[in-house]
């Protein structure tokens, strides 16, 4: 068989996360959930992705901590560096040729018009780098490095894949058929969004962090930030329309409490009869349960630097031999294999 043609039936997992702070449950629902899933079924490619901090986050002081936490956060939620390949994005030194070669297939205005560009340059007028320009085309190198199709990922991510999509086609029609399409991912069909306590937007690590719910939060700050939750005096008729802050905190509900507690809680409402107060009550519980062992298990790892590190040595193997292939077969489509 001709080298360049891969075989694209084995379908390859990749995603990552940004060390910009501490990880949330939108992470763990939107993100880390499903790669602990894959990790079982596919070849994945997990990766902290340091590179792409940079362009918001300039400031390296907190870096390595961050890195630490997230590697830790991950493992905690049942993330397992034996079966996937779990590393840090800048010790795979092909991601910055990959992203060049793309960077020569991205057009400014496509890039210019992405959502998440226009928003950051909004909130951070001082530091519009090119780098944040091209953050999609880092993303597309990332993913396509490993030739992966699947991508799981939450539905704030959803534009990035159709670019990463369109770069991957692009350099197919023009150097030949090097990389499969990268597809985001969710087992159930529709992709997550946690929002935030405050209904103002989806949980975040960096920004918002009273309305949202960290993997490291103690008991009593969850019950208190859930205790905050905008809710209201309750419907005033039988079968009201649920306000969708409402629907929120029910779709906190859903993530870790069981089945019988929500319908009942939707019954209540229903019924013109729900109390809020308990219902919090009932939630930041059954969110403690949910969020206290990962807690537990994060900062018994963070205090393991050796065996932090040895993750991040096992992981870099495994996708450093995965992106050295991939980059013989790029060189030789493009020709720039003199
Ligand atoms: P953040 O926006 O918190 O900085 P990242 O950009 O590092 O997070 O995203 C890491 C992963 O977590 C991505 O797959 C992203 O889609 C997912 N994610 C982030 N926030 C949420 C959320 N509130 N709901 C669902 N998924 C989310």
């Amino acid at each position: 068989m001709d080298k360049t043609i891969p075989n694209f039936d084995k379908k390859i997992v990749m995603s990552g996360i940004r060390p910009t702070g501490f990880l949330h449950l939108g992470n763990y629902f939107g993100a880390i959930r499903n790669y602990v899933k894959m990790q079982d079924e596919y070849e994945c490619y997990f990766m902290v992705a340091d590179l792409h901090s940079l362009t918001t986050h300039p400031d390296t002081k907190e870096l390595k901590q961050n890195v630490y936490r997230v590697i830790a956060e991950n493992i905690a939620c049942g993330l397992d560096p034996e079966k996937a390949a779990f590393y840090c994005q800048s010790h795979v030194r092909e991601t910055a040729e990959l992203y060049l070669y793309l960077n020569m297939l991205a057009y400014m205005g496509e890039l210019e018009k992405t959502v998440t560009f226009k928003d950051k340059a909004r909130q951070n007028p001082e530091n519009i780098n090119a780098g944040l320009l091209t953050y999609p085309v880092l993303q597309a190198a990332d993913i396509i490095l490993h030739r992966a199709s699947y991508v799981p990922v939450g539905k704030d991510q959803e534009q990035h894949l159709e670019m990463a999509r369109t770069f991957a086609i692009r350099f197919n029609y023009r150097y030949g058929n090097v990389f499969p399409e990268p597809h985001a991912f969710n087992y159930n069909a529709a992709l997550v969004k946690v929002p935030s306590l405050d209904n103002t937007g989806k949980m975040s690590k960096s920004e918002n962090q009273a309305a949202t719910l960290y993997l490291a939060d103690d008991d009593d700050t969850i019950r208190k930030k859930i205790k905050k939750a905008l809710t209201d005096g309750g419907p005033k008729e039988k079968n009201s329309v649920m306000p969708d802050y409402i629907e929120n905190i029910f779709l906190l509900m859903e993530l870790v409490s069981p089945q019988e507690k929500i319908e009942k809680y939707k019954n209540d409402f229903n019924d013109g009869t729900i109390r809020y107060g308990d219902f919090k009550e009932d939630l930041g519980n059954d969110m403690v349960n949910f969020i206290a062992p990962i807690r537990q298990k994060a900062t018994d790892l963070l205090n393991d630097e050796k065996r932090i590190k040895e993750i991040m040595e096992i992981g870099a193997a495994k996708a450093n031999k995965s992106a050295n292939e991939t980059m013989r077969i790029v060189r030789d489509a493009m020709g720039m294999n003199y």
